[in-house]
């Protein structure tokens, strides 16, 4: 069953946006000379892409799934729409669904031709990535034909926009687009296209970012749609400044940050997240992190730290998954515990860990606090890991539906704005497992994986091997062409206690390990030094909110396990917390209900067809 869609909810489903990814990317050597300043250099980096491998896993899968897609998606199907209204030759099939130029009706509840191209952007950017990862040769030379058919496309004024329904949602996708095509697989055209891309684009903009709340004042002139989401343009623009050093971008970046409704207040305390729309004003706090990045503005640091704040206490289920039906609620009303029986659509998953991760890795970064890796992994194993891959038609995996029966379910229309975050959140995969700082190298997520690095004196490197979070151990090979002194940072969950164990070379390793924080080992690090950590990781329960104390999540280390049953089941609170672990390779625990009957707990990537409760009820 697809979510049934209110006419709210279909409004605010439409609108999910996506933007390019961090600061501290490496300047090709070509493009150093024209780099845009940055007034801060945050204390942790990213890797590139390359420098990180994923060994078997279902991170390493859904990456490579993801790739293979869009690498072998037609050209002339991705080009059609822009060609269409160019009035060149178009040939190739539709793409479908949301992609198409006409058939959207919202009388109809029709989303068929929604927004043209809106994923165009997203597409290309999971292929530029793609390739820094792999530097597979096919998937540079579509780059390349991507870019070279798009910018036969653009005309001077950029009239694809002209009437269109939401100009700065697709236009700020082209940009990330465009942005790491030149970034990643050194595009020759690219950052050209952009340019005049974004010229033309000025004219379809508002002066500034308007809330939805503005936008109402001022509907568009050709649709009843005001729903575009100017807020989330101004971290691409600072990224095109910084690659290009043009301070076109800069002003145009500190214009569309949406200070007066929603940053200004976000850095005073005031929890102005109630009623928006959840994907877009999440990604609008990356925008936030690259005004502190990019111009020192710890007014907007302030706002991104206070909105992540205000999102984990106030929005967020066990899962790490935030905002049903695409909206944030009031804070102390029960509004997540109320929607588990109103609705399906509770997550969106693809974009919404998309952007999760994104801020979290941003401020990761800049504050090197292990809660933003906490919740990071959080979503990873309870939302996005459990999301269907993307079909070669464009069938989609959208919302998760933690209603008090539910069910895995295919989106209603093929390649909506989750098939684009999608295969670049699979690619950011490989950035936000490892980062680096002056002094050494952070663990931050615990997955089958290798980093490799040189610094001068020689090459270096660490390989994860564990079967994490459905075992315990995780353990670490050192590597180094000679003896190197350096910090390993290790990431050690809040929930892990009593005792997580940390050791090297089989010594304990006892001070400095305290859940809740990195722990430090600084030492000269030799080529074949073993790391171990042993992880407890204690059955809780989590209630879905202070106003509904009797619905929990049943939750061991960082993933929930869900209730498989065809109608929500009680517990005992004790006989809940004595579930026990029933098979090691599919993470089923198994919990005797108050009926007494045996109910298996699956963790959602587990999950496929069955029927399943997110919240069991405990009996009082
Ligand atoms: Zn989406």
């Amino acid at each position: 069953m697809v979510p049934r869609l209110s006419r709210r909810t279909f409004l605010k489903a439409a609108t999910a946006t996506t933007a390019a990814t961090y600061a501290a990317r490496a300047i090709p050597v070509f493009a150093a000379a024209d780099k845009g300043s940055v007034a801060i250099h945050t204390p942790l980096t990213t890797f590139a892409y390359s420098d990180v491998t994923l060994l078997d896993g279902a991170m390493k899968r859904q990456f490579e799934e993801n790739h293979a897609r869009f690498l072998n998606l037609d050209d002339d199907r991705l080009l059609k729409v822009f060609r269409q209204v160019a009035g060149l030759p178009a040939p190739g099939e539709d793409m479908g669904g949301w992609y198409d130029l006409s058939g959207f009706s919202l009388e109809r509840n029709d989303f068929h031709g929604f927004i043209a191209g809106h994923s165009f952007g997203q597409y290309l950017s999971a292929l530029a990535r793609a390739y820094a990862v792999t530097g597979s040769e096919p998937t540079r030379a579509k780059i390349n034909r991507l870019v070279k058919g798009y910018g036969e496309t653009l005309d001077p004024k950029a009239k694809f926009f002209a009437g269109y329904r939401l100009p700065a949602y697709t236009y700020d996708k082209l940009s990330c687009g465009l942005i790491d095509a030149h970034e990643f697989a050194h595009d020759p055209r690219a950052m050209d296209i952009h340019e005049r891309l974004t010229h033309a684009m000025v004219a379809y903009l508002p002066e500034k970012a308007l809330s939805r709340q503005e936008q109402r004042s001022r509907p568009h002139k050709d649709t009843s749609f005001t729903w575009d989401e100017t807020y989330t343009l101004p971290e691409n623009l600072f990224l095109a400044y910084q690659r290009s050093g043009d301070s076109f971008y800069r002003d145009m970046a500190k214009r569309y940050l949406e200070d007066d409704t929603y940053f200004n207040p976000l850095s005073e305390g005031n929890n102005v997240l109630p009623f928006e729309h959840a994907y877009s004003h999440v990604n609008a706090l990356s925008s936030a992190m690259q005004a502190y990045i990019t111009l020192g503005s710890e007014k907007h640091l302030r706002a991104a730290k206070n909105g992540f704040e205000m999102l984990l206490k106030t929005q967020s289920f066990a899962t790490g998954g935030w905002g049903p039906d695409e909206s944030f609620g009031e804070p102390g009303r029960g509004q997540l515990g109320d929607s588990l029986a109103s609705t399906h659509a509770s997550f969106e998953t693809p974009c919404g860990a998309y952007g999760h991760f994104k801020i979290t890795r941003y401020l990761l970064r800049v504050t090197k606090d292990s809660q933003y890796g906490d919740s990071m992994e959080r979503v990873l194993y309870n939302t996005i890991l459990g999301a269907w891959p993307i079909q070669a038609d464009g069938t989609s995996f959208y919302y998760s539906d933690y209603a008090t029966t539910g069910k895995k379910v295919w989106y209603g229309q093929k390649w909506p704005c989750c098939s684009g975050t999608f295969p670049q959140l699979a690619a950011d995969y490989h950035i936000s497992t490892y980062l680096r700082s002056d002094d050494g190298v952070y663990v931050n997520l615990f997955t089958p994986s290798a980093v490799q690095w040189n610094d001068g004196s020689g090459r270096y490197g660490l390989k994860q091997e564990t079967k994490y979070p459905f075992d315990s151990k995780i353990q670490i090979q050192v590597s180094g062409s000679q003896p190197r002194d350096y910090t390993l940072y290790v990431r050690i969950p809040y929930w892990a206690t009593p005792g997580p164990v940390l050791s090297v070379n089989g010594t304990r390793v006892s001070d400095a390990v305290q859940p809740g924080a990195f722990a430090s080992i600084r030492r000269t690090w030799k080529d074949g030094d073993r790391v171990e950590l042993e992880l407890p990781m204690p059955l809780r329960l989590e209630p879905v909110d202070a106003n509904h104390p009797n619905l929990v999540a049943l939750v061991q280390g960082p993933l929930v396990l869900f209730a498989i049953a065809d109608s929500q089941p009680s517990f005992d609170h004790s006989a809940l917390l004595q579930a026990k672990p029933a098979n090691h390779s599919t993470g089923d625990w198994l919990a005797t209900s108050a009926d007494g009957s045996n109910v298996t707990m699956r963790p959602f990537m587990n999950i496929d067809k069955e029927s399943y409760s997110t919240y069991v009820l405990l009996k009082s």
